[in-house]
């Protein structure tokens, strides 16, 4: 009884704590901001690893910036710089980890605010990565903050990292840090990111991903006379048909068992990236294009797949379907070429950061968390697989539909209130209860 009331006086003390912090995780998330960490091609990453790594170890943390030399897209111009921060507890045990990219994704149009000042008004702040995933990472460092601040004793250790590249897959960053160890046992036993899915929600993992490219290859004739050339753009319509008619009903009936969110992504899904046909575009301005009929049309194919479905199996019934085509009009021909891919990945709902989280959100929220997955893919992938550890997921506040929108923004509200089950999380991981 005594050690319950202690422990609920250290909690409330912490949360309060946090509370109190409302002004300062809405300017480090402003701050973050306003250093523009682009990708493509990978801008500012050097300043913002190092503002995070020396306002980490102003706090004691033990910090290595990690350049990945030699990864793709590295380069003196734009060096893809990890920072990876650690702060030891009292003793032995676990390490908790947690992982934020530092990159966004290009503004873009329709902004009615400057996507990098970093405007703070009306309880939310403003710009291109408030949401993903700047928010995010800020509430992981006031969360580990908040536990020096308030003398907590914990076991083990505390490791923030901010990694680039995961808008471009991530191999100059977690993959990266992964192959060298940063993402396995024994230095780390918990991971999570802090990826923008609701503050009551725990983000279990992904769907797959593959892309491919289908080229159709026809042969090249005078416009005037198409009938004596093969038109590639023809034989994509028919293939395009036959997804329409075929493919897409199918998908529309494979659910998974995985809770992915929005409920439209809890199946098999297929995007087409971009088509292109015959002669470069060009502008009309330009004058006229040449009478051709086209001998390449090109469609790149973006494939969301289910822990229910094989990689094999997803690729096999799109060629099944080129294949049937080509059975039925001798001059169809067509290539397949792999792009990218990535397996699904799913932690189990009772392993043990799940339920550390399930625990902690309940007892800020007053609510229990929610299961879900994401419709995409992010850098859970490489820590279960290359890494090979499994107690991973993806926790943070915000939005998920903001991600990569026009006046991204995040609540201050339910930054301090992850901040909070982040912090509570951490200790019940470490010392084996919540506070
Ligand atoms: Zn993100």
């Amino acid at each position: 009884m005594a050690r319950e009331t202690q422990s609920r006086d250290v909690r409330s003390a912490l949360f309060q704590h946090i509370d109190d912090r409302y002004d300062e995780v809405a300017d480090l998330t402003a701050s973050l901001i306003r250093i523009p960490t682009i990708n493509p091609p990978g801008d500012a990453y050097e300043p913002c690893a190092r503002f995070l790594g020396e306002r980490l170890a102003a706090r004691g943390f033990t910090v290595e910036y990690l350049r990945a030399e030699g990864a793709v897209g590295d380069s003196d111009r734009y060096p893809r710089l990890n920072v990876v921060a650690r702060i030891e507890g009292a003793g032995p045990g676990p390490c908790v980890h947690f992982n934020s990219h530092i990159d966004v994704v290009a503004p873009g149009e329709g902004w009615t605010v400057d996507p990098f000042a970093g405007d703070v008004r009306e309880g939310r702040v403003y710009g291109r990565g408030a949401c993903d995933m700047k928010g995010g990472l800020a509430a992981s460092v006031i969360a580990a903050e908040s536990i020096l601040d308030q003398g907590i004793s914990f076991a083990g250790a505390i490791e923030i990292s901010g990694t680039v590249d995961e808008e471009s897959g991530g191999y100059a960053g977690v993959a990266w840090l992964a192959e060298r160890g940063y993402f396995s046992p024994p230095r780390v036993d918990h991971v999570i990111i802090p990826e923008p899915l609701y503050k009551d929600a725990v983000c279990l993992g992904h769907r797959g991903v593959w892309w491919s490219e289908v080229e159709v290859r026809g042969r090249i004739a005078h416009g005037s006379m198409p009938f004596l050339g093969v038109s590639a753009i023809r034989g994509m319509g028919a293939f395009l048909a036959k997804i329409e008619n075929e493919l897409y009903p199918r998908l529309a009936q494979r659910r998974t068992r995985m809770p992915v969110i929005p409920d439209l992504a809890r199946q098999s899904t297929l995007n087409f990236n971009s088509l292109h046909g015959g002669l470069a575009e060009q502008d009309a301005t330009e004058g006229f294009p040449s009478a051709l009929v086209a001998d390449r049309c090109r469609l790149v194919l973006d494939r969301r797949y289910l822990l229910e479905e094989s990689e094999e199996d997803v690729k096999q019934e799109v060629v099944d379907l080129l294949d049937a085509l080509k059975a039925e009009q001798p001059e169809f021909d067509y290539a397949l070429r792999d792009l990218w891919s990535v397996p699904p990945t799913m932690t189990q709902p009772d392993a043990p950061v799940v339920r550390a989280l399930d625990r902690s959100i309940e007892a800020v929220l007053g609510a229990p968390a929610r299961h879900v997955a994401s419709p995409g893919t992010y850098d859970q992938k490489h820590v279960a697989r290359i890494g090979h550890l499994q107690d991973c997921v993806a926790y943070g506040p915000g939005i998920l539909e903001l991600a990569h929108q026009p006046d991204e923004y995040i609540d201050i509200d339910d930054m301090v209130a992850s901040a909070k089950i982040m912090a509570a999380a951490t200790l019940d991981l470490l010392n084996g209860s919540t506070p």
